[in-house]
């Protein structure tokens, strides 16, 4: 088998969940945020084991997802959708039981007009200038939103993950300038919002990249590991090149091994010559161009070549790619790609 092997610990996921459920306090509900298929691990999986470890409510981008993630749950929880009601949604929203974010006027039109019995909730625009009503839309809508019940309103901060950016004040007092009395549950707090403290939790908080083991929350474990297997080993002579361009010269005699693993698979190019592979505690350095498929790696200095190096590993997490690529950590999951045998460690 030459596919790469991507390993995902359930258990450091569940262990993330109520870590950030513990940071979240006794009176608020703690979400799970599980777009873009779990972060890249796969929404059912992911879903299902936070559901265990006592998520009751999920987020995802689009109705389409929502409706995976109910078939991976079943009836029960709450699955949100940050995007709303788009125009052809009403039939799957309502076949999966989704609850639409709406975010303009015209989708609360369109979600009173084509199912106004069904559950909605409300997306407020608090300077982040991405999605949601903005304070005098909302001003507008909220006399005939408010007494519809809606199950949730909710805002999205900027820089969340710069706990001293004087943006997530500024947007703490907007938002709760719009919802103050509203008399509905309010969520303001991703991961980032969750570790700035309670005054940012209001009813329930909607972590992703942490639930994943990334940055900005510093204490999650690990879920990822990713191991490559080594195809051919080649000896080169000082002088001779590596890869597409020759952008790597041996500077001595060297020993280099071919990996299956490339750019198809979410190896980002920009790594080319940046980044470093490791079997157990010894670094080896990725030299030349990630290809579609392949990379190559300098082992000289190993007694003897493994069958496989790990790029994400102990030694080296996705922020660390991340840093290594000029990205975040949420790029490096989601280009995960679907080639990768995936092993599951743990969960129920
Ligand atoms: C993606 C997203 C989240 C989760 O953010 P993380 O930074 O991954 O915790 C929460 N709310 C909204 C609106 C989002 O788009």
């Amino acid at each position: 088998m030459a596919s790469g092997t991507l390993t995902i610990d359930l258990d450091a996921l569940a262990s993330n969940w109520r870590a950030l459920n513990r940071a979240s306090g006794a009176a608020v509900q703690t979400a799970a945020t599980v777009k873009a298929g779990g972060y890249g691990l796969g929404a059912g999986l992911v879903a299902r084991t936070l559901a265990e470890a006592g998520a009751r409510a999920f987020f995802v981008a689009i109705a389409e997802e929502g409706a995976a993630v109910r078939e991976a749950l079943g009836p029960g929880p709450a699955i949100y959708v940050y995007g709303g009601h788009m125009p052809g949604d009403a039939d799957l929203l309502a076949a999966a039981d989704l609850v639409p974010m709406l975010n303009s006027i015209e989708q609360v039109t369109r979600q009173f007009e084509t199912m106004p019995d069904a559950p909605f909730g409300l997306q407020l625009d608090s300077g982040m200038n991405r999605l949601g009503m903005e304070a005098a839309e909302w001003q507008a809508v909220a006399p005939l939103a408010l007494p519809r019940r809606p199950r949730l309103i909710m805002s999205h901060l900027a820089s969340s993950d710069v706990p001293n950016d004087p943006m997530n004040r500024e947007q703490l007092a907007a938002f709760s300038a719009m919802v103050e009395g509203c008399g509905v549950p309010c969520s303001l707090a991703a991961t980032g919002g969750t570790l700035l403290g309670a005054a940012y939790h209001f009813d329930m908080t909607r972590p992703g990249i942490g639930l994943y083991g990334g940055r900005p929350f510093a204490e999650a474990r690990p879920v990822v590991r990713l191991s490559l297997p080594v195809i051919q080993v080649r000896d080169v002579a000082e002088g001779e090149i590596v890869g597409y361009s020759g952008t790597w010269t041996a500077p001595a005699p060297a020993r280099i091994a071919t990996l299956s693993g490339g750019y198809a698979d979410g190896i980002l190019r920009s790594l080319s010559n940046r980044t470093t592979l490791w079997h157990d505690d010894i670094p080896c350095p990725l030299v030349g161009r990630v290809s579609m498929d392949l990379l190559t790696v300098d082992v000289t200095h190993l007694p003897e070549v493994p069958a496989a190096l790990d790029l994400i590993g102990p030694h080296q997490g996705i922020d660390d790619l991340a840093d290594q690529a000029g990205t975040i950590g949420y790029e490096i999951l989601t280009a995960l790609g679907g080639r990768y045998a995936r092993q599951v460690l743990g969960g129920a």
